[in-house]
């Protein structure tokens, strides 16, 4: 059966780019076996890092939750497979560009036995909506996308929204990277499970699956799964292939033709966009009992003897995907994680596998450095960029440190594409400038919070010595006027009282909570 198309809004400007994914979506998803040692970030996530649950020396089994979520903006990890724990330290990791940051080493035993299921599975209908999206939080399951938000607090925050619909990305418009692609062929099943759990979840009637026009095999396969579930509120829709209609904004308007404010979010137009990977989590979760720890990746470029579609555990280094793979060319020069456009460059590939890594894209030459230029402003950044920004005008804003400006010009809505660095004829590195000053501006933001913080908690301090004050001088003036009423022994003797009581040593208050 093929996808029917349907009327689409239009995308503002964006780019028709070489897509060059065929070379890993010629063989099937390969499993990656169990490695020696997996390396598992407590921050796999937007959000707090998890907190550690588990000590050195301590033997887990997979599936076991190793770290727990902490605050209200976190996700919790788990063992990808069973082994010991041999070290809790900072590793190099892909999200801080190789920088290392605190993970959970655990030394593999080669038996991947698993915990026992801590409830029988039941069927998901039977669950209630609140006691579904708190069964997902468990099962560290965050946006696998690249947003890595963790899912259930997501879900948790469109429901405070009116929805209408679901809507569930598969356009995965980065050139080289074709895992989403691969997963919508081969388990298309999973993939439309996952919609009706988080349809039930969120109780809505509705969901869009997008998918991009030159998948048509993904296409085919979604639209003969859908034949077989025959469940008439999921429809298939077909996407033009443009850079970036996979952001969560401009799908929106190719699919409903609205658009989303600025500052604002996809739940503000009635919908809650997820990842199709995200959802074949969110199933594999809630009916196999398994959490997240692993993913299906893609292993590409020319830097890589056999460019595949790999499911690997979350911790296993790019060091030993890469070698399951067929290893380096003598070509290999740089290394990305993530797409060519948005994905981060990393030095070494000891840097673990985590739950957003969609890409390991080795290139067989660097990038070469342009000298920037003068803006001519020609305007086709401008023309490109899909959130119809002024990318030149920013540029000076962000030059001359201007916050307001920047915030005025809508800076917060750039969704660092990098469309616009792609066509300026200048090579002035216009998305590099944007991160930065985005960067600065929370910065500001987290200073200016600690600064009202430490206000309040000054004028708490100050308003409740104020009440001391005004309390010890009512008692003054009460004892003065009881001394008026008593006759001139017992005012010595209230003098007396009076003097003994300022004389004794005062005993500390206790602080409050905004000490
Ligand atoms: S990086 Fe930002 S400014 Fe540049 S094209 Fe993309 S959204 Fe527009
Ligand atoms: S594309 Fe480059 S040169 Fe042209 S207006 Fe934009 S910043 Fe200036």
């Amino acid at each position: 059966m093929s996808a029917p198309t349907y009327d689409l809004g239009k995308l503002h400007g964006g780019l028709r780019l070489p897509a060059e994914k065929m070379k890993s979506t010629a063989a099937a998803i390969q499993t990656a076996p169990v490695p020696k040692q997996l390396v598992l970030p407590l921050t796999q996530h937007a959000g707090s890092a998890a907190h550690p649950v588990v000590g050195i020396g301590e033997t887990v089994l997979k599936g076991q939750l190793i770290a727990d979520s902490d605050g209200i903006l976190s996700a919790p990890v788990h063992a990808s497979s069973s082994g010991k724990i041999v070290a809790i330290e900072p590793w190099p990791v892909s999200r801080r560009y190789g920088e290392p940051a605190p993970c959970i080493v655990i030394e593999c035993d080669g038996r991947d036995e698993a915990v026992e299921l801590a409830e029988a599975i039941v069927p998901y209908e039977t669950i209630e909506p609140d006691s579904l999206l708190q069964k997902i939080l468990q099962g560290g399951i965050v946006g696998l996308g690249g947003a890595v938000f963790p899912t259930a607090q997501k879900l948790m925050q469109a429901n405070t929204s009116p929805l209408e619909y679901l809507l569930l990305n598969g356009v995965e418009c980065e050139p080289y990277i074709s895992c989403d692609d691969m997963l919508m062929r081969e388990h298309a099943d999973e993939v439309l499970g996952g919609a009706s759990i988080l349809m039930h979840a969120l109780g809505l009637q509705k969901c869009y699956i997008a998918v991009e026009s030159d998948k048509s095999q993904a296409l085919r396969r979604m639209a003969d799964a859908l034949s077989d579930l025959d469940d008439k509120r999921m429809v298939l829709k077909q996407v033009p292939t443009i850079y970036p209609s996979g952001g969560e904004d401009q799908l929106v308007k190719l699919i409903a033709n609205v658009e989303v404010p600025s500052g604002g979010l996809p739940t503000d137009v009635g919908c809650v966009v997820q990842n199709v990977g995200t959802a074949a989590a969110v199933y594999r979760w809630i009916c196999l009992g398994e959490p997240l720890i692993s993913r299906v990746t893609t292993v590409t470029g020319d830097g890589v003897a056999n460019p595949m579609n790999v499911r690997a555990r979350i911790g296993t280094t790019i060091a030993d995907i890469v070698e399951f793979t067929g290893g380096y060319t003598d070509r290999a020069k740089q290394m990305i994680i993530g797409g060519p456009m948005t994905g981060k460059s990393v030095t070494t590939d000891r840097v673990p596998l985590v739950k957003a890594t969609n890409c390991i894209l080795v290139a067989s030459h660097l990038a070469p450095i342009l000298d920037e230029r003068p803006c001519i402003r020609c305007g086709e950044c401008a023309v490109v960029c899909p959130v119809v920004l002024q990318p030149q005008e920013l540029y000076w804003f962000a030059w001359a440190d201007d916050e307001v400006k920047l915030r005025q010009h809508g800076l917060i809505d750039c969704i660092e594409c990098g469309c616009c660095d792609m066509v300026c004829p200048s090579h002035i590195p216009l998305m590099a400038s944007f991160r930065q000053a985005k960067a600065r501006i929370h910065e500001l933001e987290d200073e200016k919070a600690r600064a009202e913080r430490a206000r309040r908690r000054f004028e708490a301090r100050s308003m409740r010595r104020d009440m001391e004050d005004k309390k010890r001088q009512d008692e003054l003036a009460e004892q003065k006027r009881a001394a008026v009423r008593a006759g001139p022994a017992d005012i010595q003797e209230m003098v007396e009282r009076s003097r003994r009581k300022d004389s004794a040593p005062k005993a500390r208050t206790k602080k409050g909570p905004e000490d």
